[in-house]
């Protein structure tokens, strides 16, 4: 089968992204959309255009009927889901499959083991990836918990199997707090996800979070093409991505880039996924899998030279891998800014009418966005509205560049967060390097006084 006509369960720049990746490939889109996007530059760009909803995404980007219906009416042979939305939904990927349209992603089976933690952490153990000290799967008694708190060592964290974005997560100070602290970890997560579903983990003080973009053909040949460290989080939000590491040396990078292809190849992974780390004095564990395309994925690109969403096509129809791994060189340093709709320090939404912009040029300056002056950002969605990568041969000089490139972006008529990318950026432990996921927030909270 060789895909001719895809569609795209997706919007902004992400649909964008896609978009440009099968032209690039001869392929025609089919972009689908709320008809609170009917003005969108990923609709406005597709080869063809359905409006599969209202603008809540319950009834129209996460409204499967509908997106199969759209996909049967205009004759589209694969399904590119990008990030968030459907793409993590292994029940979708089924009916993809089922309605002999090519899925754009994982085996299904391997969405869903890894969409449950608990499941995911034993995969992944099982697999040889260095985990987190904790219980060996969930947790039902408080027996039990007492018995692994004290054997792992306080402070833990209770995380909920079925969790997502930090929600169920409750550091536990010490013995007197657990069963209290394990209640009512036990009740968001029932509330939030319906499932009451924890485990236990050590907690982790001063991590950085770096993970690894690995590649499958799902035939067992699996590739990684480096990581990423996107410590700088706020709520547990990427703000700044870069690649490579500053805290990583080749070595450290060789030997886990094996391990965790080793382990993809093992499971006969398909297409693009994630493997997120914590990383504390030299040592990686593992907390999950996202198996997608990430949001911060150019930072990878701009290193390796390779376009990761046109791997994923390649694969999905059948193909191998464009690149071996001894072919992988990691060249130069590059830094991604999510650049938001809303308030750079009190993180208010700013959607509404963008009445002038210009992007961002010259050398090693990319910009993802679908904006465009007249774009009126609706309020329904992620509040992502570009994204700006700068490349350099070495980190200083694309730190350099990325002041540079800030100073350049126009954005006028909505609030953003292009202010807080420009005082990071003159922070001294940002330009050393030097920072955890717990950095941005204490930053803030100084700031705030
Ligand atoms: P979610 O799916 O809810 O995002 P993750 O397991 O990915 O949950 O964890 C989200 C964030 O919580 C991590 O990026 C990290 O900042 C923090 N975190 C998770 N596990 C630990 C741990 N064991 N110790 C310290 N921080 C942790």
């Amino acid at each position: 089968m060789t895909i001719t006509r895809l569609l795209i369960a997706n919007r902004g720049e992400i649909a964008l992204r896609i978009h440009r990746a099968a032209h690039e490939m001869g392929i025609e889109t089919v972009a689908v959309h709320s008809t609170a996007d009917a003005e969108a530059m990923h609709v406005r760009l597709a080869d063809h255009a359905i409006c599969i909803g209202p603008p809540q995404a319950s009834e129209s980007y996460l409204n499967t009927a509908a997106i199969i219906a759209a996909a049967e009416i205009s004759g589209a042979d694969a399904i590119h889901p990008g990030y968030g939305f459907l793409s993590e939904n292994a029940q979708f990927a089924e009916i993809v499959e089922a309605h002999d349209i090519v899925w754009i992603g994982p085996k299904p089976e391997h969405i869903r083991t890894m969409g449950d933690k608990v499941e995911a952490k034993r995969t992944a153990g099982a697999l040889g990836l260095p985990l987190v000290p904790g219980s060996a799967g969930a947790i039902s008694t408080f027996d039990e918990a007492a018995e692994v708190a004290a054997e792992i060592g306080y402070p833990v964290l209770v995380k909920a199997a079925s969790g997502g974005g930090g929600r169920g997560m409750k550091v536990v100070p010490g013995p007197e707090m657990l069963d209290s602290l394990m209640r009512q970890a036990k009740s968001e997560a029932k509330a939030a996800f319906g499932d009451d579903t924890v485990y236990l983990e050590k907690y982790l003080g001063n991590p950085r979070h770096i993970e690894f973009q690995v590649f499958g053909d799902g035939r067992g040949n699996a590739i990684h093409l480096g990581e990423r460290d996107c410590s700088l989080q706020r709520r547990h939000q990427k703000v700044l991505e870069e690649a490579p590491s500053p805290v990583l040396n080749a070595e450290d990078r060789e030997r886990m880039g094996a391990t965790v292809s080793k382990a993809m190849s093992d499971m006969a992974y398909r297409g693009a996924g994630t493997i997120e780390f914590l990383w504390e004095n030299g040592e990686f564990y593992f907390i999950e899998m996202n198996t997608r395309l990430q949001v911060e994925h150019p930072v990878t690109e701009a290193i390796t030279g390779v376009d990761l969403v046109r791997e994923q096509i390649r694969i999905a129809d059948g193909k191998a891998l464009s690149v071996k791994q001894e072919e992988i060189e990691f060249k130069g340093h590059a830094i991604e800014c999510r650049i938001n709709a809303e308030d750079a320090f009190t993180f208010a939404p700013s959607p509404g009418l963008v009445t002038a912009y210009h992007a961002a040029g010259g050398m090693h300056v990319r910009v993802d966005s679908g904006l465009y002056a007249g774009y009126r950002i609706p309020p329904y969605y992620d509040s992502m509205i570009a994204k700006l990568i700068v490349y350099g041969r070495t980190r200083e000089g694309c730190i350099m560049r990325l002041r540079r490139a800030l100073e350049e972006m126009v954005i006028d008529g909505v609030k953003t967060s292009i202010p807080l990318h420009k005082a990071l950026l003159h922070e001294p432990d940002i330009l050393n390097g030097d920072y955890s996921i717990k950095w941005l927030e204490d930053w803030l909270a100084r700031r705030a006084g």
